[in-house]
């Protein structure tokens, strides 16, 4: 039997609290880990469907490019991103976003030679100053998928749809599309000044905030969630009735092609985006149908950003893409049919099983069997607790006497039944039990 550890004094406690994590960060636990490993491998397998390569961007960057790329009088850079000095003196940033440095590494690394179009994706955090609140945190995961090198609608409905499978191979079953065209540099300067005009005469009716965005840029007044300047957006003057073109006929295409697909959408003429980046196709995806939906958080989000390439110095690159929030994703799913997280739960009882046992974990992994075990308990019971909290349907118990017969006691989880097996082609006969389930 393991002793219990020797008692330390009190004093040597550094803290006389536990420390917490910072405020808005939080941690990745199970059962949210298994959520996030499923999302990561289906954004993968159906990445690798698409034509996207994995791609790694580190976690700083140089300051000027968030500023540059996702625009200096945006809420994420003016209000959100982290920034902080080296002792080298250079101004960094913890990117707030993917975009910019996707395609900073894709100017950087001379990608644009490379056979056109490149589809890159990537996983993992990122950090935004942000008043936390459910479901938002200071550091939060995002899936992000970037299509570069195309200019042609199809690009955008090809993208759309990849976001809609991705989603509903999560287990999500109805959403819906929120899009919008902003245009090009061209005529959102017409839609500006509109815009401008009309809220010109209602400054007063403005939230402070909205009254400085109107100086600095109006289209961020269509973003904005105060009661006062959402019944104002209303009566707004719409882009539609603004966009060149080419820019009319980009969008009626990519409509065109969202019906084809038979995706569900609704358009959402102030839906503008928060990054100024952004050029002609925005959308979100949103859980539900459109006719109630609208007012459920966005679970991802992209549009076409065919000028940051050329914003941020490089090669002129006509690009699409989306960012998918995982932990929305995940709370929209979690706790609801979970799975079985091992196939089978392994018990010792005795210093000769657990070594036994210990040589047998390679015969399971052969077999891709997921298995719980715990070789430094001594309790039965604790482990066969272990099994349940597992949700395993099987356990085997192996204890001095079996090793020396070359048996193994197998027990059905749910009826408490017990019957001796073979050492022999074990991972078989349990994988033969688990095909009957
Ligand atoms: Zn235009
Ligand atoms: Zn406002």
């Amino acid at each position: 039997m393991s002793r219990p550890l020797k008692k330390i004094s009190s004093k040597k406690r550094v803290f006389k609290e536990p420390l917490q994590a910072p405020k808005g960060v939080h941690d990745v636990i199970f059962p949210e880990t298994v959520y996030f490993s499923k999302l990561e491998k289906i954004c993968e397998e159906l990445g690798e469907f698409f034509g996207y390569q994995k791609i790694e961007v580190p976690v700083i960057e140089n300051k000027l490019l968030f500023e540059h790329g996702v625009g200096i009088d945006t809420d994420i850079v003016e209000k959100e991103t982290y920034s902080f000095q080296t002792k080298g003196g250079d101004w960094l940033s913890l990117r707030p976003e993917f975009t910019s440095g996707i395609i900073r590494s894709y100017i950087q690394n001379g990608m644009d030679s490379w056979p056109q179009p490149v589809k890159l994706w990537t996983w993992g955090p990122l950090f935004r100053y942000e008043n936390p609140q459910a479901g938002r945190y200071r550091q939060f995961w995002q899936a992000d998928f970037e299509f570069l090198g195309s200019e042609n609608p199809v690009t955008d409905a090809e993208v759309i749809l990849l976001a809609t499978k991705i989603v509903k191979a999560f287990g999500i079953k109805s959403s819906f599309i929120e899009i919008n065209s902003i245009g090009c540099p061209e005529c959102r300067g017409n839609y500006r000044k509109a815009l401008k005009a009309y809220y010109r005469s209602k400054t007063r009716k403005l939230c402070p905030d909205c009254r400085s965005r109107l100086k600095k840029n109006v289209l961020r007044l269509l973003d904005c969630k105060n009661e006062g300047c959402l019944t104002l957006k209303k009566e707004a003057p719409e882009i539609m009735n603004y966009l060149c073109k080419d820019c009319s006929s980009h969008f009626r295409k990519v409509i065109e092609y969202l019906d084809g697909l038979n995706i569900a959408y609704v358009l959402n003429p102030f839906l503008v985006r928060g990054l100024d980046y952004y050029n002609r196709t925005v959308f979100e995806l949103k859980p539900g149908m459109p006719e109630t939906g609208q007012d459920a958080p966005s679970l991802l989000g992209g549009g076409r950003f065919d000028y940051l390439a050329k914003l941020l110095s490089g090669p002129e690159t006509p690009a699409c893409g989306f960012a998918i929030g995982v932990e929305r994703m995940v709370e929209m799913i979690s706790n609801k049919n979970f799975e079985p997280e091992v196939d089978v739960y392994l018990c010792q009882i005795g210093d000769t099983a657990r070594g036994k046992l210990l040589g047998m974990l390679e015969e399971f992994r052969k077999a891709r069997l997921k298995i719980g075990f715990d070789l430094g308990r001594d309790s039965l019971k604790a482990q066969l607790t272990s099994a349940d909290r597992l949700k395993a349907p099987f356990a085997l118990i192996l204890g001095q006497e079996e090793v020396l017969r070359e048996k193994i006691i197998f027990r059905d989880m749910k009826t408490g039944v017990q019957e001796s097996l073979n050492l022999e082609n074990l991972a078989e006969q349990i994988k033969k039990r688990l095909a009957k389930l």
